[in-house]
């Protein structure tokens, strides 16, 4: 239900093209597959991943000497499943230990919803009955640390802050000392997302990194990447960008309600090979869902 009404916009383009497209031909021909590429396309899933797509459809059409096209859409549904799912990366579940602490590293730019999840991921973990510490990592932007605290009273969770400017490798630190003394068993951390010093940022990243594997052994179990799913490709160069710098575990796609082009997921999945753990369908505190591609291809054409 969450993914069907988060992702109605890109439905009401993405699956009314393609219910047009099938009610109007007659046969499945090669011009029926162009046409079909160019709606995936303009729902921005993405040139590869939209080639790789038509291709799996045309061998399974095939193999299964399918004529009607009508017949073709429960091929694409279970193709799209098939893509999220017929490799090996690692699963879309989070890593939380079962034991011990959990730390959770979040890294992306300004602006694309980087501590609205933070305290929608904080609620959930609470929800579930898990305790949860937030550590203040952005001291760059005016105004980051207030905002974490706000989320912080409005899910009932406690934050470690020092003062804005300070070096967010020892608010981590001091965090995790925190989380370690309370018995916490989760940690999320926000880190700066400025992009006007890119170097400086992914050094700022690397040494907060670099503190938390030193400080407790494994972590951080999880580096998410919020990327907002509204700049499209955008959002696609950002991760390649983070992706080199950092090694990022998990992709955070964030403002899926408030676009027509949800294929985005997509192409990340299949060409970046990471994993999308996390989706934000809306500003509330519960609009955080697991990603779950059935139950994202069923919100698509639902
Ligand atoms: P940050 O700079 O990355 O920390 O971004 P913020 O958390 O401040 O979020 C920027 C804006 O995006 C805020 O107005 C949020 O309410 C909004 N936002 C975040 N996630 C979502 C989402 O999943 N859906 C919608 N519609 N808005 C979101």
């Amino acid at each position: 239900e969450k993914f069907k009404e988060g992702l109605s916009k890109t439905r009401n383009s993405f699956a009314e093209k393609v219910n047009d497209l099938v009610a109007r031909y007659r046969k499945v021909d090669e011009e029926f597959f162009e046409e079909l590429e160019e709606i995936l396309i303009s729902a921005d899933v993405g040139v590869t991943t939209v080639m790789d797509l038509i291709d799996m459809l045309k061998t399974e059409v095939k193999k299964r000497n399918i004529q009607d096209p009508k017949a073709v859409q429960a091929v694409i549904s279970e193709k799209l499943v098939e893509l999220f799912t017929n490799d090996d990366q690692t699963t879309a579940k989070l890593n939380i230990q079962p034991d011990g602490l959990t730390v959770i590293l979040f890294v992306g730019v300004n602006g694309v919803g980087k501590t609205t999840t933070i305290g929608k991921l904080a609620h959930k973990l609470k929800n579930e009955g898990k305790t949860v510490l937030l550590a203040a990592g952005d001291t760059f932007r005016a105004g980051a640390i207030e905002q974490l605290e706000v989320w912080g009273e409005r899910v009932g969770v406690d934050v470690i802050k020092h003062s804005e400017g300070s070096d967010p490798a020892a608010v981590i630190y001091d965090a995790i000392q925190a989380a370690k003394s309370r018995k916490v068993d989760i940690l999320i951390c926000d880190t700066a997302g400025r992009l006007q010093n890119k170097v400086n940022l992914m050094k700022e990243l690397e040494k907060v990194k670099r503190v938390i594997e030193r400080e407790v052994p494994g972590a951080p179990h999880e580096v998410l990447l919020v990327l907002d799913a509204t700049t499209g490709q955008n959002a696609m160069s950002q991760a390649k960008q983070f992706g080199e710098a950092t090694n990022v575990t998990g992709i955070v796609l964030t403002k899926l309600d408030g676009t027509a082009k949800g294929g985005i997921v997509l192409a990340i999945r299949h060409e970046l090979k990471t994993p999308v753990k996390l989706v934000g369908l809306g500003e509330k505190m519960e609009d955080l869902e697991e990603f779950d591609p059935e139950q994202f291809v069923y919100g698509l054409f639902a």
